[in-house]
């Protein structure tokens, strides 16, 4: 590979070269979404942020498998392991069979990734669909002597593994602060200790999802899908694992603390979170009020929205922050957003009416190119790589206005980067012309205002006004000069 990737790694808190085990092939496993709900806010950036790491990784000559789960069972309504399966209440509530609202989300969420630019994943496995593995995998940790069977459920041993391993490294916690701050078993638990998470749970006669294994007709534990899934379809050692980082803990810690008393090795080698997105300063839950579903925000159909936003706005805003950062939405920053991308489009349509003069002055545009490259290959600096997109932008506006020109080479890569980075990496394309490329949009309107130039040059003032209302119905604006006509998107 030519160039060096560095990724923040949470395992060690240090941004470290990028080395894949395979050369020239790289696993990746991300979380996805339990699917029992619409798609929301929460769900657009890791989508984004691990959309734009396959993308960068396949420009780079990368090979990439990119593994994307979706559960559909296990996770409880509390991480204490207490509480409804989150899928099978909606299926009770709504009278559906549990692989009925599976489907149905499942689906609206695809669609929603979709919208977003963000490519489907290598494999999509559910949960569901890997029962077999996980009861294996929760056969071997037993084996291994680090669970313990009580009442039909299997429970991780969280004290005995920390003896040998230690709990609580990629979160950074210790077992010690962890018992303290953890509230007391009431008695009626089957677990040993309260931190203890249960690999295979007894299923309650009314709980409506549940497949036989040795122990009892239950179902896995919410952790243990990741482990089993990411070792089937990409090794027992793998290269990035990633999520947002409310799943840091308890989730990826307990999959780490899996993988190694399983096999003894976590098995990952970069663990990437993505930080969280706030709502007007405020953490986003349907207790505050602040829940916004990805179809709300492409609709405007919520109260706390001024208007319907485009999902490449809000794609683009999610990009304009280091995905390690909190994010926080407003409506003044996503109108702040729009009118950025609005501007960013202009020029990716402007540049295909750029004419390239031989022998002029470099304006930096292969160092702009590199500097791109440069800022997405530290860690994902998206932020630093829109800015130098906008000085490209820059040169293109200037050179609209003939202040500068912009030589053969300068040209090809002027194009290059709205192509092969803006919306080969970034994943940002053009909605107003969606459909067919800025390319073939520009080709058409040179050729519909040559025609009118002729009609212009014949004063056949009809075929230009008929030309131009025609036009101004689809949004584009002509602005008759001197040297001939020029066209907007409005
Ligand atoms: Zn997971």
């Amino acid at each position: 590979m030519s160039r060096a990737i560095y990724l923040y790694n949470t395992s060690s808190r240090l941004k470290e070269l990028f080395k894949p085990i395979h050369e020239g092939h790289v696993g990746i496993y991300v979380c996805g979404p339990t699917v029992y709900g619409d798609a929301h806010l929460g769900h657009a950036r890791p989508g984004i942020t691990y959309d734009v790491l396959v993308r960068l990784m396949r420009n780079l000559g990368y090979k990439v498998r990119f593994v994307r789960n979706i559960t559909d069972v296990g996770h409880l309504e509390n991480d204490a392991d207490e509480g409804e399966d989150k899928i099978a209440k909606k299926a009770r509530l709504e009278q559906l069979e549990p692989m009925e609202v599976v489907q149905y989300y499942t689906i609206r969420y695809e669609e929603a990734m979709k919208k977003l630019g963000v490519n489907p994943p290598s494999i999509e496995p559910r949960a569901s669909g890997h029962i077999i593995e996980q009861i294996a995998l929760v056969k071997q940790i037993l084996e291994n002597g680090y669970a313990y069977e009580s009442n039909g459920s299997v429970y991780f041993d969280v004290a005995k593994y920390n003896k040998d391993y230690k709990y609580g490294v990629l979160s950074g916690r210790e077992l010690d602060e962890m018992i303290s701050n953890t509230r007391e078993l009431d008695g009626q638990s089957d677990k040993h200790s309260p931190y203890d998470f249960a690999l295979w749970k007894k299923a309650a006669p009314e709980h409506i999802m549940h497949w036989p294994s040795p122990w009892s007709e239950g179902f896995p534990g919410w952790h243990l899908e990741c482990s089993a899934m990411s070792a089937k379809y990409l090794g027992e050692e793998f290269d990035i694992h990633g999520g947002g980082m409310d799943l840091l803990f308890p989730h990826h810690e307990c999959e780490l603390a899996q993988n190694t008393a399983a096999r003894g090795k976590g098995g990952v080698h970069y663990w990437m979170h993505n930080n969280m997105i706030t709502i007007d300063g405020k953490k986003m839950g349907k207790s505050y009020g602040n829940f916004i579903t990805l179809e709300e925000l492409f609709t405007g159909k919520h109260p706390l929205l001024q208007k319907a936003y485009s999902p490449m706005t809000i794609r683009f805003f999610i990009l304009q922050a280091h995905y390690r950062s909190t994010l926080d939405f407003s409506n003044e920053a996503l109108q702040a957003a729009e009118k950025g991308l609005k501007k960013l489009f202009q020029a990716v349509r402007d540049v295909n009416g750029i004419q390239a003069v031989q022998g002029a002055k470099d304006n930096g545009e292969a160092k702009i190119y590199e500097d791109i490259y440069d800022a997405l290959c530290d860690d994902l600096n998206t932020p630093v790589a829109l800015s130098h997109i906008f000085e490209a932008v820059n040169i293109v506006n200037r050179a609209k206005d003939k202040s500068i020109q912009v030589s053969p080479a300068g040209l090809v890569i002027l194009k290059k980067i709205f192509k092969d980075v803006l919306s080969g990496i970034l994943g940002l394309e053009d909605e107003q012309s969606e459909g067919v490329g800025a390319d073939t949009i520009g080709g058409l309107m040179d050729i519909i205002l040559a025609e009118r130039q002729k009609a212009r040059a014949a004063k056949d003032w009809a075929t230009c006004d008929a030309l131009r209302d025609a036009l101004g119905k689809l949004g584009i604006r002509i602005k008759d000069t001197k040297e001939g006509s020029e066209w907007s998107l409005e």
